[in-house]
């Protein structure tokens, strides 16, 4: 579903991606766990183009988004192909991003109707299905100022969803949530990825990364040190600062 290769960025003289190649495919859940600083955000805004990379290739489905040739040329997808391409995943971030002014059924309900032109009645009829599977059939009609963290993360989640992407990209949703309201949004995640969604999470929940991704990824540094399936990376990480990482995390 995702080819990414050799990906690089910096920001200015800092070197944030040395290289990075990782591929997703389809129904499969990667965890991408590493130290703070490590790269792992801006990885994943730039397999979305909410940044641009140096140089590298991503592919999705089969698409080029992005391609670098021999001499190191880059070159993107024509603007109205990068977006078609990014509309295919769907992303949801440490801070959830809900528009205050409006309803949770108004969030939800947006994006389908401006983007993919359904009526207003198919948009609620989908955001409905969509609450119910996130357990918030009650809320509809609230505003994100009522809600708790968990829920609004949930919301959030109903959100990306309602654009029907084939992939789901996780940004450490769970990071700002106090610890008793993290459990609500990864049963959400792990009930999408029992569904077979495609999943990339990046996220400090080592419990979840071992008992719901397939793969784990270990970045520092800018570099993709290990990428494992995920009983084996917590039975036996390889590298001394995969091992170093997780004895700090557990
Ligand atoms: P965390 O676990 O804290 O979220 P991360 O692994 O997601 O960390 P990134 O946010 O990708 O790390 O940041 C990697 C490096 O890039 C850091 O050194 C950061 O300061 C730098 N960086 C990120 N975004 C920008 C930006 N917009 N401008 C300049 N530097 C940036
Ligand atoms: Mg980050």
């Amino acid at each position: 579903m995702i080819d990414a290769r050799d990906i690089t960025k910096a920001f200015g003289a800092t070197q944030v991606l040395r290289g990075v190649s990782l591929e997703l495919a389809k129904g499969e859940v990667v965890a991408v766990i590493g130290p703070s600083g490590s790269g792992k955000s801006t990885f994943l805004r730039c397999l979305n183009h909410l940044e641009t990379i140096d140089s590298g290739t991503i592919e999705v489905e089969g698409k080029t988004l992005v391609t670098t040739d021999a001499s190191g040329k880059r070159s993107y997808a024509p603007e109205g192909e990068v977006r078609a391409i990014c509309r295919k995943m769907g992303m949801v971030f440490q801070h959830f991003n809900l528009f205050p002014h409006l309803t949770v059924l108004e969030n939800i309900i947006e994006a389908p109707m401006i983007v993919q032109k359904i009526s207003r009645a198919e948009a609620i009829a989908r955001t409905e299905r969509l609450l119910a599977k996130v357990g918030l059939s009650a809320k509809r009609d609230n505003y994100p100022s009522r809600l708790s963290g968990g829920q609004k993360q949930r919301v959030a989640i109903a959100r990306a969803l309602a654009m029907e992407p084939d992939i789901m990209l996780f940004d450490e949703p769970t990071s700002a949530l106090d610890p008793e309201l993290t459990g609500e949004v990864l049963r959400t995640m792990r009930e999408l990825a029992d569904e077979r969604m495609t999943m990339l999470v990046v996220t400090h929940e080592m419990g979840f990364a071992r008992e719901v991704a397939n793969t784990v990824v270990f970045m520092d540094q800018g570099e993709l040190i290990e990428s494992r399936p995920a009983q084996e990376f917590f039975a036996d990480p390889r590298h001394e600062r995969a091992k170093a990482f997780l004895h700090h995390m557990l």
